[in-house]
């Protein structure tokens, strides 16, 4: 099968066997696959084992079970998840996703991911796709978990709330926020293209960073208090001080972005503030399932964030002309598969 490999630093279309699938394992054809904020990161780290085949914000359809699997039927069709075991202290304190036990996971340099025309995956990591949502929405469920997750890392949401960042999360985010009624939403993001969308999305504002008196206009559009949410999904570290100075008192920051590198505060801010500053890791199959379920009510829609459907051939030229640069906002990979 055809399959996009990481190779002396870069992707590369590379034909490699089609996985064999055990007793308990699933084999899913792609239909569509988006290229995450994650993957460019694994991309760039260094640290990935040449022929990864990465990719795991799938929509696939079921084409053949293992003799021991019950209950996943041919032809339908699924997202998937890294599993948990369970039973341990993560697991049961529902932060399943840090669970350390036999957890599985594809497209994160564990087992192959979706960049491919075929992935094989276990029961355990199938979420359903309802009749009603399409192949490319699905397939975006998961950054849309992703961003609900950072939403749900705040005990009471409520407005005015601050996105940092107008890329895929930082929209997801305005999306749901929206979703929820939170009012007033505002955007902060350099690039006016994604200050657009986010204003057709749900931002009540949407300011430019580098153009806008920031400081005056966060006093203007909060009466005064600040923001009673910030979240963090840049990746840029002076952000970090910027939401403490813009947080409310007693107002929350999580951090949704994965920011590496130091990032300066002055902590003094939190004890004048009483803010709390937390982060956000991954998300939980109930969170994807939710955002599944919104897709089918028609409340969530993730297509307007796709800026670029290609073929898994595209991928190594888009990589390097549309996400390098920073053009692409969300990239989806359709197969000859989702074309039917
Ligand atoms: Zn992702
Ligand atoms: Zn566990």
């Amino acid at each position: 099968m055809q399959a996009v490999v990481f190779r002396g630093g870069h992707l590369e279309l590379a034909t490699v066997p089609l996985p064999e699938i055990e007793s308990d394992a699933v084999l899913l054809e792609v239909l569509n696959v988006g290229f995450c904020g994650s993957d460019h990161s694994l991309i760039k780290s260094g640290g990935l084992a040449e022929d990864t085949i990465l990719g795991h914000e799938i929509c696939g359809r079921v084409v053949a079970c293992g003799k021991d699997v019950r209950d996943v039927a041919i032809g339908s069709r699924a997202i998937v998840r890294p599993t948990a075991c369970g039973q341990c202290r993560d697991c049961r304190a529902g932060r399943p996703y840090f669970c350390q036990s036999g957890r599985r996971s594809i497209g994160i340099g564990d087992m192959p991911g979706a960049f491919a025309e075929y992935v094989k995956v276990y029961p355990d990591m199938l979420i359903p796709v309802p009749h009603d949502v399409d192949s490319r929405n699905a397939a975006l469920a998961e950054a849309f978990a992703a961003a609900l997750h950072g939403i749900n890392c705040i005990d009471a949401i409520e407005g005015p709330a601050l996105v940092m960042g107008g890329g895929p999360i930082g929209l997801a985010t305005v999306c749901l926020l929206h979703l929820m009624g939170v009012s007033p939403i505002v955007l902060s993001e350099p690039v006016a293209s994604k200050r657009k969308l986010a204003r057709e999305l749900g931002a009540d504002f949407a300011l430019d960073p580098f153009g806008e008196e920031m400081g005056r206009r966060v006093f203007e559009l909060t009466a005064g208090t600040g923001f009673a949410a910030v979240f963090e999904c840049s990746g840029v570290p002076d952000n970090i001080q910027k939401a403490l100075d813009w947080v409310a008192r007693g107002g929350d920051i999580c951090v949704v972005s994965m920011i590496f590198a130091p990032a300066p505060i002055v902590p003094m801010t939190l004890n004048f503030k009483e803010a709390r500053l937390t982060g956000c890791y991954s998300n939980t199959h109930a969170e994807n399932r939710q955002c599944l379920d919104w897709m089918a009510e028609g409340r969530l829609d993730g297509r307007p964030l796709i800026t670029d459907v290609i073929d898994l051939a595209q991928l190594p030229t888009v990589l390097r002309e549309r996400i390098d640069t920073g053009q692409a906002i969300k990239v989806i990979v359709e197969t000859g598969a989702a074309r039917g």
